[in-house]
């Protein structure tokens, strides 16, 4: 089929929504899309959440460049929705919205003391250091010793293996040097990984976790007693990266390396409280068991000191005017959101999975949408009629032709072997588009 009087807009310019693209453009010859992103920088997590240190990672903006330059499709970056353009008026200017935000707010704990000050979700502290505008005045004291990261997941890890590494280690990396700086000055105490549930249930990776295995200046510690003799009942597909897991662990446990930090590695232990009274002194945990799969409360609690709380616990995608939300996703029947409305990502699924993931789960959706617009008319006024109400409203739209001069800035302020160096506000990224 072809689609020359299709016009479609995509909220967000992560992998989500370029894998959407990608597939829009095979499905739907010679339909035109509009990537409209509220930063002036394309690429979204891999840009802003995928960690400094994963270069290798970030590597697939080659491929999302390429989806980007392609004719038919334009970026306009700098353009928030619901501030700039509300999601009715996208539905009423475009034949289709493929809404791919991602999920941009920290779950809560829920617990007392977690807005003390020095707790900081991993939303906001991933994207202090890995210069995310919006972060750039966090300004996290790290002048304490004793850092606890809760959460067993991939982000966590992200976050103890930042915390850890020395400047060496990260000189191929673009961590933003203000938080570069500040992580190599700030106490070197020891980090306290916790995860509420065991070690066969943690969320890790095995080329993640493996990762902290070698470390200059840090070594993890596991207590060789909280490992199981094998993973047990578990998802076949899992199996093999759960053996994996424990298989680290056991060599974590009987590791004797000279590093001076530790990232001791606490199993089966749940934050209750977040302890301090003008900021953050520590996290009093309990010991949790396993009740049908989910972590309960033994009544047992110990208290672990801290400086530093980093909770990485899993993300939701914020409410905006116009979309139905069900918990911490948009409401979706398999991607489908209203008539003319779809959702991707982890703003259709919720946080899970890595940047592949997103593909097969974008181009799933791409099919339902060509299915749905087959018999489409089209002719709804498309990008012209926005860029008149944008420009009737003074947004300042950046384009991709803009995205690469502040792309070639940043390349061309780093020196080897140091990929970029981020502006860190918007302000100097829309200067360097002049
Ligand atoms: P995640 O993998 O879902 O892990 C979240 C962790 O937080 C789980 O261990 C979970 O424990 C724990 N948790 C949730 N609520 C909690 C609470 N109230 N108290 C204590 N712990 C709690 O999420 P993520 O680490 O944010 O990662 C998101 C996705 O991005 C994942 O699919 C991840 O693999 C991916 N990612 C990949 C990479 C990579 O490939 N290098 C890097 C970063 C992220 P329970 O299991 O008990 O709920």
């Amino acid at each position: 089929m072809t689609a020359p009087g299709l016009s479609i807009a995509v909220i967000g310019s992560g992998p989500s929504g370029l894998y959407a693209v990608d597939g829009l453009l095979r499905k739907l010859p010679g339909v035109r899309v509009d990537v409209i992103d509220r930063l002036p920088t394309p690429y979204g997590l891999v840009r802003g959440g995928v960690a400094p240190d994963h270069q290798g990672t970030k590597a697939i903006v080659r491929q999302f460049g390429r989806t980007m330059g392609k004719e038919g499709v334009r970026f306009l970056g700098n353009v928030e929705v619901g501030r700039d353009v509300s999601v009715d008026e996208l539905k009423g200017l475009y034949d289709a919205v493929v809404v791919a935000l991602g999920a941009y707010e920290d779950r809560r704990l829920g617990i007392p003391g977690e807005d003390l000050p020095g707790v900081h979700g991993s939303w906001s502290f991933v994207g202090w250091y890995n210069g995310h505008p919006d972060f750039a005045g966090l300004n996290p004291d790290l002048s304490r010793p004793g850092a606890v990261v809760i959460g067993n997941g991939n982000v966590a890890l992200d976050v103890c293996r930042i915390l850890a590494k020395t400047g060496g280690e990260l000189a191929l990396s673009d961590i933003a040097p203000a938080a570069l700086a500040a992580i190599q000055a700030g106490a070197q105490g020891d980090i306290f990984l916790a995860g509420r549930r065991g070690p066969v249930e943690a969320a890790f990776t095995p080329a993640e976790l493996g990762e902290l295995g070698h470390l200059s200046r840090a070594r993890p510690v596991v207590d060789a007693v909280v490992l199981p003799e094998g993973v047990g009942d578990v998802d076949g597909r899992e199996k093999p990266f759960k053996e994996k897991n424990l298989e680290l662990l056991r060599g974590f446990a009987a590791g004797d390396g000279d590093q001076p930090r530790r990232i001791h590695m606490l199993f089966w232990a749940a934050p209750v409280a977040i302890l301090g009274t003008d900021r953050v002194e520590g996290v009093r945990f309990e010991r949790t068991r396993l009740e049908g799969g989910r972590a309960v409360g033994t009544g047992e609690t110990f208290d672990v000191a801290a400086g530093l709380v980093v909770s990485a616990i899993g993300y939701r995608t914020a409410p905006l005017d116009g979309l139905p939300m069900d918990g911490g996703v948009v409401a979706n029947a398999d991607g489908r959101v209203a008539p003319g409305v779809y959702a991707v990502g982890w703003a259709k699924r919720g946080p899970s999975g890595t940047i592949p993931t997103n593909r097969a789960d974008s181009l799933a959706v791409v099919d339902l949408m060509a299915a749905d617009l087959a018999d489409a008319a089209g002719g709804k006024p498309g990008g012209a009629a926005l860029d008149a109400l944008l420009a009737e409203r003074g947004a300042r739209v950046v384009s991709f032709a803009d995205w690469e001069k502040i792309d070639a800035a940043e390349v061309a302020a780093a020196t080897d072997p140091c990929p970029r160096v981020k502006f860190a506000t918007v302000a100097e990224m829309l200067a360097a588009t002049d």
